[in-house]
């Protein structure tokens, strides 16, 4: 693949370093990445692999805006409120970059309808809300051997790892770190609980560099970790996550069903 004039001009500030160049440049172009939620860790998430010229970004949402979404996710805008927001988030990225290649699924992603869309991609990055999701990609990813960078939210706390559990020992999964989801409405999610939007914009930032780094195969995974963001005591901690041989989902007796 060659880069055209524009591509030259708009990545310039890629290809000037010794980590992307042409080459990362390319790679990136050349990836699909799929995008779980268009909401507060989706919005910059997207707007920075757009940006950066992930060429195809699938983005999973049946959801539609509304106004109480606005004060963190910030893909979205006043004039879109009843919209979709698969079509809202494509207007605003579109904006940023119309050399990328969305492809929207306004669906919720269940097992019907998981592998197959994951299927179709070289990456996912979840950030969906929600316990069922969570546990249905981590299951999937594994099993289909995809990348995983998911990241969660409380309303001052954001969680960040990627998890590449197929690689086998060493290689935690998200079920080595909490094997069950907790009961129905333990864990309240954003829209009960309050956020401070911008603690969603740190965490999906930071996702969209992991992102970023798995493609180009940059500096340290988070594989086999867990980052911590504690805005109010304004502190990141990396906690070592073990891999748990009897896991469900990527230990001895599973990887012998996946094999
Ligand atoms: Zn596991």
């Amino acid at each position: 693949m060659e880069l055209s004039e524009e591509q030259f001009r708009r990545y310039a500030r890629h290809l000037i370093l010794d980590e992307v160049g042409e080459e990362g440049q390319e790679k990136l172009l050349q990836s699909r990445v799929l995008v779980i939620g268009a909401g507060g860790l989706g919005s910059p998430l997207l707007m920075y692999l757009a940006a950066a010229g992930v060429g195809t970004i699938g983005i999973i949402d049946d959801d539609r805006v509304d106004i109480t979404n606005l004060q963190r996710q910030i893909v979205h805008a006043t004039q879109r409120i009843g919209d979709l927001k698969v079509d809202s988030a494509r207007e605003s990225l579109a904006r940023i970059n119309d050399g990328v290649t969305f492809e929207l699924h306004p669906l919720r992603l269940d097992a019907d309808n998981a592998a197959d869309l994951i299927g179709r991609y070289d990456l996912v990055a979840d950030g969906s809300d929600n316990f069922a999701t969570r546990y249905l990609l981590n299951d999937i990813c594994t099993r289909l051997k995809k990348p995983l960078v998911a990241a969660a939210l409380s309303p001052f706390e954001g969680q960040l790892s990627t998890f590449k559990a197929y690689l086998g020992d060493g290689h935690p999964c998200y079920r080595c770190l909490f094997r069950e989801p907790p009961p129905p409405g333990m864990v309240p999610r954003c829209e009960e609980a309050g956020i401070l939007g911008a603690v969603a914009g740190v965490v999906g930032t930071l996702q969209a560099v992991e992102v970023l780094k798995e493609i180009l195969g940059l500096g340290d995974s988070l594989d086999g970790t867990l980052l911590i963001y504690d805005a109010l005591k304004v502190r990141f901690h990396r906690i070592r996550i073990a891999k748990d041989h009897e896991c469900p989902t990527c230990g001895v007796a599973a990887f012998a069903n996946h094999a």
